[in-house]
């Protein structure tokens, strides 16, 4: 942002002031963003800095308990409310990302309001921790279903909008539980890590069409956190910490795809998956035999200059070429 002091605006005038400030700024001026579950918390954050910075905004919650039960439409009118007053567009929807009916009707709502999708934040989330033993189907399915198949039932008709305009940015919202594991989060863990799997094939799908796809892994203070988090620790982990890398990932400065970042109190790093350089065991066309597989498993769990694979052919070409491989060019 460009800093101007009081003296410089005075004269500047409004119109040249606005012009000046406006120089390196990432904005979103005619962009029409989706943010699911943004009644609250992260989701919040994100849907008031898109606004400020000039999106339209379909904000969508459900509106229920933090275990996917009930469902109120305040918590999406108090955020349109706030983005309004502060002179702002947005619009709210109060469907579950749960079902294909309801992913179809957020996209709808941002088409009929405001007629295009550049930016969809999967974002809405539940919790129902418990370990594996104790965690009864109905546990299971709702965590799955709102996480990973509210991603599926928004994201698709949304790409379908993307690909025809050939322009969109879409982000996944997964966890440190799932990237690393977490106690008691079974259900909430797959489907997090179900969304980086969505994220790395869609990148490949979506990369003609100009569609970038990212994934954040936040950690932040909100109502899924406030009760496993000590209070001064919760202050400090204001969602606004996330929301600049997330508008980041939403804009059309950012030509990354594909990535995951984890993200909290101004700190971020970049995640990922990576393999290690492997070996060979036995002879080659010859069947190893596992008393061959366990003299050489410190060499085939070695991560020393581990690469990581833009897709799955390229995750081939180290298993294709282990026996023979490629003599270095001359
Ligand atoms: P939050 O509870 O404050 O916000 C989630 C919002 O999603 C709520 O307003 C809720 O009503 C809404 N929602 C729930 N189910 C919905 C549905 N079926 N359809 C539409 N809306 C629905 O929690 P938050 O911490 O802001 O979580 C946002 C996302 O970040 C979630 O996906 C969560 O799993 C993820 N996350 C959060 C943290 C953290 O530290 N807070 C860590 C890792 C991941």
């Amino acid at each position: 942002e460009v800093v101007i002091d009081r003296g410089e605006a005075e004269w500047l005038g409004d119109a040249e002031l606005a012009r000046r400030q406006s120089l390196g700024r990432i904005n979103f001026d005619g962009q029409v963003a989706i943010v699911t579950g943004a009644g609250a918390g992260l989701g919040r954050a994100y849907a008031l800095e898109l606004a400020k910075r000039g999106a339209k905004v379909v904000v969508n919650d459900l509106g229920g308990a933090r275990d996917g039960q009930g469902g109120d439409t305040a918590a999406a009118d108090k955020v349109v409310r706030e983005i309004i007053e502060a002179g702002g567009q947005a619009v709210a929807n109060y469907d579950s990302v749960s079902t294909p009916e309801g992913g179809d009707n957020i996209v709808k709502t941002a088409m009929d309001a405001f007629g295009r999708v550049d930016i969809l934040i999967n974002n809405a989330g539940i919790l129902r921790d418990r370990t594996l033993v104790k965690m009864e189907p109905a546990d299971w399915d709702a965590v799955m279903d709102v996480h990973l198949g509210g991603a599926y039932n928004v994201t698709r008709p949304a790409i379908k909008v993307m690909r025809d305009q050939a322009y969109g940015r879409v982000i996944f919202t997964s966890s440190a539980a799932g990237l690393y594991g977490n106690f008691g989060q079974t259900n909430y863990s797959a489907a997090k890590m179900g969304l980086v799997g969505l994220m790395n094939t869609l990148k490949l799908e979506g990369a003609k069409s100009n569609i970038n796809v990212n994934t954040v892994a936040p950690v932040a203070g909100t109502r899924l956190t406030e009760d496993v988090m000590p209070p001064d620790l919760f202050q400090k982990l204001a969602p606004e910490f996330v929301t600049p890398l997330v508008l980041y990932l939403c804009s059309e400065q950012c030509k990354a795809s594909g990535q995951i970042f984890n993200a909290g109190m101004g700190y971020f790093n970049r995640a990922a998956v990576l393999t290690g350089p492997g070996a060979t065991v036995g002879e080659e066309g010859v069947f190893p035999s596992l008393e061959q597989v366990a003299a050489k498993i410190k060499d085939i769990c070695k991560m020393d200059g581990a690469v990581e694979f833009h897709d799955l052919n390229a995750s081939l070409g180290p298993i294709l070429e282990a026996w023979s491989p490629k003599k270095p060019a001359a």
